[in-house]
């Protein structure tokens, strides 16, 4: 007898929150797939791609709801929650006829709305009550930077996070999680998830796994797996610092099909190792003159001056502008930076190559720290901003291969003290985590003598090999290292840092 495919419906909802930034992230600024849409991804670099492939190669018969993804920024409007729900409610009642074996789910876990602090674990609670999902085993895949609460793990079976920061497994993470809910679904068992934290909360500069703490949870994570075959994942969550919800901070999960009182034991051996690392929640990095005097002893570049700050990838609007300025005024020639600034575009499309314009760069989002920086600049090149990424494994590729600036321009600026940068202006802020974003404008990075990286830890794997030298800047901005320096009010305490612990 031929078996009968596993019904499952798949969905996703992707979005960090930064609630420290000013402005709302709306409907507009979410790609949004309904129904058959989702198939668009299909052979993509991304999670969704990862677990359709995953899929069909189990057989499922999918289900497709909806999936909807934006780039990191401000507090997300309710009603991008509510056509989710509205959505994904719709495609579960219908299909609850034929039955719901399994949901699938793609999801952030750092997501804030105007009305609810922890989204992930709304929808799931509210996905329990859907007919036929009452007793559908839940599992996906989540951010490592997943801001993971109580009720999400109370309301799921088995969700696997990424294991690497850069997300360089984000894909393959997805296709683990489809195998897992495909084995318990076969195997006719169930699994829960079992959650735990320490009082702890992790700038984005810290939370890299190839050092600590994250490297020695990840790797103690897999030793309880290895130990605990009843334990069928162990997932490590760095957090989302600028988030400022009671959740915010590192959590653990195990998903396991054992004593859950056991998982738990080993949860708490995690929690003891991130506390007894706590101090990697201290800011770390040189102001920007030490950095700069640094740079000025190198004679060969690429010397990146890496400005967590504006982690454009961590919310950040990519528009500050102080380091910039900092190199310019010292005399440094041959920078590169990329600012995020629609306006300026605007105003230097009409220029030809070649022609000069006096122009206010960046410093317009009005974030902390934010000051744009009047410069004279030269035209070089402008183009439409789309580029594909050169490396299918970057950072980036969870989102996608392709990616869209919005008009671009390149242009190139002096300074009196005898500075130079070439500036790539982009319309839509784009994280620096992949070089074609530089060579799609015809410019190799490798040239440069020093370029400013608005990231945090997520530029390392295309850029740390090509850097000759790299540095930390601790500057304003709404990405800062320093969490103490923050205004928040929701989160639990006490916790480290914000408390002395
Ligand atoms: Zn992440």
């Amino acid at each position: 007898m031929q078996a009968v495919a596993k019904r499952i419906l798949i969905a996703g909802l992707s979005h960090e929150t930064h609630t420290f930034v000013p402005g709302k992230t709306t409907l507009a600024q979410f790609r949004t797939l309904r129904g058959d849409e989702l198939w668009q991804a299909d052979g993509d670099a991304s999670c969704l791609a990862g677990g359709l492939a995953a899929a069909r190669a189990h057989g499922w018969q999918v289900l497709p709801a909806i999936h909807m993804s934006a780039q990191p920024s401000g507090m997300v409007a309710d009603e991008v929650i509510e056509q989710w729900w509205e959505a994904f409610a719709e495609t579960a009642t219908r299909e609850s006829v034929g039955g719901i074996d399994g949901v699938w789910l793609d999801m952030h876990g750092a997501m804030v709305s105007e009305s609810c602090p922890d989204v992930e674990g709304e929808l799931l609670r509210r996905i329990r009550t859907l007919p036929g999902c009452k007793d559908a085993l839940i599992g996906g895949v989540l951010d490592l930077h997943g801001n993971i609460t109580a009720q999400m793990a109370a309301h799921s079976n088995a969700f696997v996070a990424y294991r690497r920061n850069p997300h360089t497994d984000g894909k393959a993470m997805a296709e683990f999680s489809v195998h897992l809910l495909d084995d318990l679904l076969t195997g006719g068992r169930t699994a829960v998830t079992v959650w735990e934290r320490p009082p702890l909360i992790l700038p984005p500069t810290a939370t890299g796994t190839a050092s600590a703490p994250m490297a020695l949870l990840e790797a103690r994570a897999r030793e309880i797996e290895a130990a605990h075959p009843e334990i069928l994942a162990v997932n490590v969550f760095a957090g989302f610092a600028y988030a400022d919800v009671p959740d915010a901070g590192m959590s653990f999960t195990a998903v396991t099909t054992g004593d859950p009182e056991a998982a738990r034991r080993e949860l708490q051996g995690l929690s003891e190792i991130a506390m007894a690392h706590k101090q990697h929640a201290l800011p770390t990095g040189l102001s920007l003159d030490e950095a700069l005097d640094r740079v000025q002893r190198h004679t060969e570049g690429p010397v990146l001056i890496v400005e967590p700050a504006d982690n454009i990838g961590g919310g950040a609007p990519g528009d500050l502008t102080v380091v910039l300025k900092g190199l310019l005024e010292r005399g440094i020639r041959n920078v590169g930076a990329a600012i995020a600034d629609p306006e300026a575009v605007r105003e230097l499309w009409p220029l030809h190559p070649g022609e000069r314009k006096r122009v206010r760069i960046g410093g317009k989002s009005g974030v902390v720290g934010a000051q744009p920086l009047e410069l004279e600049v030269e035209m070089i090149s402008k183009s439409d901003g789309k580029f594909t990424l050169e490396d299918p494994h970057s950072h980036m590729a969870v989102g996608g291969l392709h990616h869209d600036m919005g008009p671009t321009a390149v242009v190139r600026a002096t300074s009196p003290q005898g500075g130079s940068a070439t500036i790539l202006l982009n319309s839509i802020k784009t994280a620096p985590m992949d070089l074609a974003q530089w060579r799609s404008q015809g410019i190799n990075p490798e040239d440069f003598f020093v370029i400013n990286i608005k990231a945090a830890v997520a530029h390392r794997q295309a850029y740390d090999p090509i850097a000759k030298a790299s540095y930390v800047v601790n500057t304003p901005g709404p990405c800062a290292n320093d969490l103490r320096a923050l205004p928040f009010r929701h989160v639990r305490r006490p916790v480290y840092p914000l408390d002395e612990l």
